[in-house]
C-alpha cells in the first residue's frame, strides 16, 4: 500500500465505485516467474493494464464535470480533511481489489487485533461505517504508520454516494437501502460488526434506482441486512404515532418502532420509477411481511414474485434458543399466507443445522418443515459459533461436528428432492427470462433468469421480434425473452426462447 501513494483529491460529491474484481488466487502465484525481480515487473505490468483500462476521476464524481488540475495549481480541498494532511491528488488513481467482508468491511472489525497487531496484514484498516475516513487513513499509512477506523455509527447510510457502474454488462445492480441490524438472534453476529438499524432516505434511494434506468439497468436488487425493516425518518413529514405492523404472530426482541416510510412505501415508489426494470430485495426477516408489502407484491408486475423466508430451523426449541421471535406454526402460517396471497411465489430460505442443543429429533422437525414449504432454493450450513454472540456467552457449542455434517447432508438432500419436484412444476409453462448472457458451460447457449429467480438455459438463435412477428433477431444480454420451459433440474430449468418481449407485454 505504502508504495502506491494514495488517491487524495475528493470533492463533496465524490462517489465510490463498484468494481468488483476476482481475487488472485495462489495457483496464479504458482505460474508467475520466478525472480522476485520478474515476480515484481509482472505486478506492476498488471497493476498499471488495470489502472489504465480502469475508471477515471471524473467516473466518481456525480453531475460535475471535472477537470484535473495541472501541476501547481490550487485544487479544491473537501471540506471534512483538514489542510496539514497535505491532500493533493497529483493526478494519482488508486487500484481496490476487492476480497468481500475481508478489510475494509466487518471483518475488519471483527479481526482489527488480528489483522493489524498480530499478522501486521494491512497498513489500512477501515470498518464498514469508517469509508468515509479513508483519505486520512491512507495519509496516515503513507507516513508509515498504521491507520485504523472501526468505529460503528448510528447514522451512517453513505446516501449521498452514487456508486458507479462500471460491469461490461451491467444489466443487473445492487441498490443499499439500509443498513445493521437491530435482531440479536443468538448466534449472529452481524448487530456487533454492522451496528443497529439505520435506513437511508428514500429520495436518495430514487434519485439512485433513476440513474440506473436511465443507464439500462433492467434488474435492481434491494439490499440490507434486515431490507424489510426499512424505516426512513429523515423528514419531519414522514413522523407519525403508526406503530410499525409486523407479520402476524411474530415478535421482536425491542420495543414497536413509531412512524417513519415503511418496506411498503419504498416498493411502492421505487416499482414506479421504471415499470420495465425488475425490483428484487434481500435479505429479509420473516417478521416484516405484513399483508401490505404481500399484496404490493402481487399487484405490481415488476416487483418479483420471489420472497426470501430464513427459517433457520424447523423446531421450536432452537428457534427459541436462535431467539428468532417466531415458532414454527407461525412461520408457517406466514408461508401459507404468502402462497394465498402471491400465487406461484418462489420461496428460497436458510437453515442452520447442528446449532446449539439440537437434537435428532429437532433435526427431523427442520426436515419435514423443508418438506412443507417447498423451497425452490436454499442456503444451508453447518453451525460454527462466533465469539461475541448470545450463544458463545450462554450456550454451548454441543453437537459434534461430524453429526452437524450428516444433518447437513441430509437437510441438502431433502432440499434437493422438494426443489426438483417444485421446479418441475415449472415444465410446459412460458417464463419471461431476463438474459445475463452466454452460458458458462456451452457458447451454444445463453442463460438468464425467471422473475422467480431460477437459471433457465436455452440455445443461442434468432426470435421473433414480437410474438405476431415472422423477423427474428438475435438474443443479446439485457433482453426480455419469452422461454418456454421443457425440463427442470434443482438447479435450473432449460427451454427454447419463443420471442423477444418485455415487463409491460408479458402475457
Ligand atoms: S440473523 Fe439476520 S436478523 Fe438475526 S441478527 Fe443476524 S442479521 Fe439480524
Amino acid at each position: 500500500m505504502r508504495s502506491l501513494k494514495p488517491f487524495l483529491c475528493l470533492s463533496k460529491h465524490w462517489a465510490l465505485l463498484r468494481w468488483l474484481s476476482k481475487p488472485r488466487t495462489c495457483s496464479n502465484a504458482a505460474r508467475t516467474p520466478a525472480s522476485s525481480g520478474e515476480r515484481r515487473k509482472d505486478v506492476s505490468d498488471r497493476f498499471r493494464s488495470q489502472i489504465a483500462s480502469g475508471p477515471r476521476f471524473q467516473d466518481f464524481i456525480k453531475g460535475v464535470s471535472v477537470t484535473l488540475p495541472a501541476d501547481g495549481e490550487d485544487t479544491e480541498e473537501p471540506g471534512y480533511l483538514s489542510e496539514d494532511l497535505g491532500m493533493v491528488g497529483d493526478s494519482r488513481k488508486v487500484y481496490f481489489e476487492t476480497y468481500g467482508c475481508g478489510a475494509p468491511g466487518c471483518m475488519a472489525e471483527r479481526l482489527k487485533t488480528e489483522l493489524l497487531e498480530r499478522e501486521k496484514l494491512v497498513d489500512v484498516l477501515a470498518g464498514p461505517d469508517a469509508y468515509r475516513d479513508l483519505p486520512r487513513l491512507l495519509t496516515v499509512a503513507d507516513g508509515g504508520q498504521q491507520a485504523s477506523n472501526v468505529l460503528l455509527s448510528l447514522e451512517e447510510t453513505y446516501a449521498d454516494i452514487m456508486p458507479v457502474q462500471h460491469a461490461a454488462q451491467g444489466h443487473s445492480a445492487f441498490v443499499s437501502i439500509m443498513r445493521g441490524c437491530d435482531n440479536m438472534c443468538s448466534y449472529c453476529i452481524v448487530p456487533f460488526t454492522r451496528g443497529r438499524e439505520r435506513s437511508r432516505p428514500i429520495s436518495s434511494i430514487l434519485e439512485e434506482v433513476q440513474m440506473l434506468s436511465d443507464q439500462g439497468v433492467k434488474e435492481v436488487t434491494l439490499l440490507g441486512q434486515n431490507v424489510n425493516s426499512y424505516r426512513d425518518t429523515s423528514e419531519e413529514q414522514f413522523y407519525s404515532s403508526e406503530l410499525t405492523k409486523l407479520s402476524r404472530g411474530f415478535n421482536t426482541i425491542y420495543q414497536t418502532k413509531q412512524g417513519g416510510l415503511r418496506f411498503s412505501d419504498l416498493l411502492d415508489q421505487v416499482s414506479r420509477v421504471d415499470p420495465d426494470m425488475r425490483i428484487r430485495f434481500t435479505s429479509p426477516h420473516p417478521k416484516d411481511f405484513p399483508d401490505e408489502v404481500l399484496h404490493l407484491i402481487a399487484e405490481r408486475q415488476n416487483i418479483c414474485k420471489q420472497i426470501h423466508l430464513p427459517a433457520q430451523s424447523g423446531s421450536n426449541q432452537v428457534l427459541k434458543a436462535m431467539r428468532r421471535g417466531y415458532t414454527r406454526e407461525v412461520y408457517l402460517d406466514l408461508v401459507y399466507n404468502i402462497k394465498r396471497i402471491i400465487p406461484g411465489v418462489s420461496l428460497s430460505s436458510d437453515f442452520i443445522s447442528g446449532f446449539c442443543g439440537e437434537t435428532e429429533d429437532d433435526h427431523q422437525q427442520t426436515l419435514t418443515l423443508i418438506r412443507e414449504v417447498g423451497y425452490n432454493v436454499g442456503f444451508l450450513f453447518a453451525y460454527s459459533m462466533r465469539k461475541k454472540t448470545n450463544a458463545f456467552h450462554r450456550l454451548q457449542d454441543d453437537v459434534a461436528p461430524q453429526v452437524k455434517q450428516r444433518r447437513l447432508e441430509e437437510c441438502i438432500s431433502v432440499f434437493r428432492a422438494e426443489a426438483e419436484r417444485v421446479n418441475s412444476a415449472a415444465i410446459g409453462s412460458m417464463q419471461l427470462v431476463l438474459v445475463e448472457g452466454e452460458s458458462k458451460r456451452s457458447a451454444d447457449d445463453l442463460c438468464g433468469r425467471t422473475d422467480g429467480n431460477m437459471k433457465v438455459i436455452f440455445p443461442k438463435e434468432d426470435v421473433a421480434i414480437q410474438a405476431s412477428s415472422s423477423n427474428t433477431v438475435p438474443v443479446c444480454a439485457g433482453d426480455y425473452v419469452l422461454v418456454k420451459i421443457l425440463s427442470a433440474s434443482s438447479q435450473s430449468l432449460r427451454g427454447r426462447a419463443l420471442t423477444h418481449s418485455s415487463l409491460r407485454r408479458q402475457p
